[in-house]
C-alpha cells in the first residue's frame, strides 16, 4: 500500500471485476442497452471512479438525484446520465437541460413543468409507470395520455421512453412480476418507444424483463440481488473489498474479558488481534461474535463488541500473526458482504453504502485500463481470465 499510512482500513475497488461484471450483464442481455446505476456514490465504491471506468462501455449511467449527476458532469463524464428521481422545479430543469441530462418523469407535475419551461435544448425523457412497486411512477391508466403530452412537448426530445421498476427479487416463479409486466405492456402498448424495466434481479432471473434497456446496479458491484445467494453464484466478482491490518496482538489468559461491556471472555488462553476498523468506518456494530474476519488469508472469529475504530478477533493460541498482518473484512479473499449482511438482517447493498468518508479508496485494475489500446467501440465484452476470482 505505497503512499498510504499503515494501520488504517481502506476499500479496494477492483475495476477489472467491475468490467467482468458488466460482461456478465452483456451476456445475459445480448444487444440490449445498458444504463449502469451509479447512485449513492456507486453503491459506496466512488461514483466518479466507477463512472470513469464504465463511461465508454455503457450506453448511459443512472443516478438518483440531480446533484449526483452534477458531480459526474463536473468530473468530466460526458456519457448520458439519467436522473431516476427527476427534477422538481424550473431551476432543476434548466440545469438538467444545460448539462444534457436525461430525466425520469414519474409524476404529472413534472410533465406540467416541462410544458411551461422553455429550455436551451431538448431533454430526453423516460416516463416511469408504477406497475406494482407502489413508489414512484404514474398510474397505469394515466400513462398513455402523459406519454402523448411529453411526446408533443417542445422541450422534450423524442422518443419518450417507457420505464418501470420491479418490486420483487427472486428466482423462479413470480406472479407479482408477471403482473407488473402485463400492466407495463398495457401502458406502453403501440407506442414503439424504447422500454426499460430490468434491475439486476430482472437481468439475472427474468429474460422477459430485458426489453430494450436494462438498469444493472448491485450486480455490477459483484453482489447478488437474491436473498440466500452470493455474487459468485451468479458468476460475479466482488468489486469492493474492505481491508485493514492488525495494529496490536496480545496474549490473553483464559477468562479475560474483551471489549465494551465485556460481552466476550476468552474460553482458553489465546492470542487476540486488534483490527483497525469499526462502525466508524462502516463495519456494522451489530455483527456478532463469531462473524468471520480473514487474517493472513484464513477466517478467524470476531470477538466482543465492534467499537468505533477497532474490532477484535480471536487468532487462536498458536497464531503467528503480528502487527501489520493483512485483514479482509469482506470482499475478495474474505467473507461475502451478502453473508455478513444476512447475518444481521440486512442486504449487501446497505453494507456497501455504509462505508464512511474517512475510509480511503484504492483503485485496482486501473493500470490495465490505461495500457489498453483506445477502442471507439468497447461494447464487446472482454472476458476476464477465468479463475481470477480470489
Ligand atoms: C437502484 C435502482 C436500480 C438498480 O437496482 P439493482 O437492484 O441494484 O440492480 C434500477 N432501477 C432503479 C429505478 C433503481 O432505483
Amino acid at each position: 500500500m505505497t503512499g498510504l499510512a499503515r494501520g488504517i482500513p481502506r476499500i479496494h475497488v477492483d475495476l477489472a471485476a467491475l468490467k467482468h461484471n458488466l460482461a456478465v450483464v452483456r451476456r445475459h442481455t445480448p444487444g440490449g442497452r445498458v444504463m449502469a446505476v451509479v447512485k449513492a456514490d456507486a453503491y459506496g465504491h466512488g461514483a466518479l471512479v466507477v463512472a470513469q471506468s464504465l463511461a465508454a462501455e455503457v450506453e448511459a449511467l443512472a443516478v438518483a438525484r440531480l446533484d449526483e449527476a452534477l458531480r459526474l458532469r463536473a468530473g468530466g463524464i460526458r456519457t448520458p446520465i439519467a436522473v431516476l428521481e427527476g427534477i422538481f422545479d424550473t431551476d432543476g430543469l434548466q440545469l438538467a437541460a444545460q448539462l444534457g441530462l436525461d430525466l425520469i418523469v414519474h409524476d404529472a407535475l413534472q410533465v406540467d413543468l416541462l410544458e411551461r419551461t422553455s429550455l436551451p435544448g431538448r431533454v430526453r425523457i423516460w416516463l416511469k409507470v408504477d406497475t406494482g412497486m407502489g413508489r414512484l411512477g404514474v398510474d397505469v391508466h394515466a400513462a398513455g395520455a402523459l406519454w402523448q403530452r411529453l411526446t408533443d412537448c417542445p422541450a422534450v426530445a423524442p422518443p419518450v421512453g417507457w420505464m418501470t421498476h420491479l418490486a420483487h427479487a427472486r428466482r423462479g416463479e413470480c406472479p407479482e412480476t408477471d403482473h407488473q409486466l402485463a400492466l407495463f405492456a398495457i401502458a406502453s402498448a403501440g407506442s414503439g418507444a424504447p422500454r426499460n424495466i430490468a434491475n439486476s434481479a430482472g437481468i439475472l432471473a427474468w429474460p422477459r424483463t430485458h426489453a430494450d434497456w436494462v438498469r444493472p446496479g448491485v450486480m455490477l458491484y459483484g453482489v447478488s440481488p437474491f436473498a440466500g445467494e452470493e455474487g459468485a453464484d451468479c458468476g460475479l466478482r466482488p468489486v469492493m473489498s474492505l481491508c485493514s491490518e492488525l495494529i496490536a496482538v496480545k496474549a490473553l489468559d483464559a477468562g479475560d474479558a474483551v471489549g465494551y461491556g465485556g460481552t466476550w471472555r476468552t474460553p482458553r488462553a489465546t492470542r487476540l488481534g486488534v483490527v483497525a476498523a469499526g462502525y466508524g468506518d462502516g463495519y456494522p456494530r451489530t455483527l456478532p461474535s463469531g462473524t468471520p474476519v480473514w487474517v493472513n488469508g484464513r477466517p478467524v472469529p470476531l470477538v466482543g463488541r465492534v467499537s468505533m475504530d477497532l474490532l477484535t478477533v480471536d487468532l487462536g493460541p498458536d497464531a503467528a500473526d503480528g502487527v501489520g498482518s493483512p485483514v479482509v473484512l469482506w470482499g475478495a479473499g474474505g467473507p461475502s458482504v451478502e453473508a455478513l449482511a444476512a447475518s444481521i438482517g440486512t442486504i449487501g447493498y446497505e453494507l456497501l453504502c455504509r462505508i464512511t468518508p474517512r475510509v480511503p479508496r484504492i483503485t485496482l485494475g486501473a493500470e490495465a485500463d490505461r495500457s489498453a489500446p483506445p477502442e471507439p467501440d468497447c461494447r464487446a465484452p472482454a472476458e476476464a481470465p477465468s479463475g481470477a476470482r480470489a
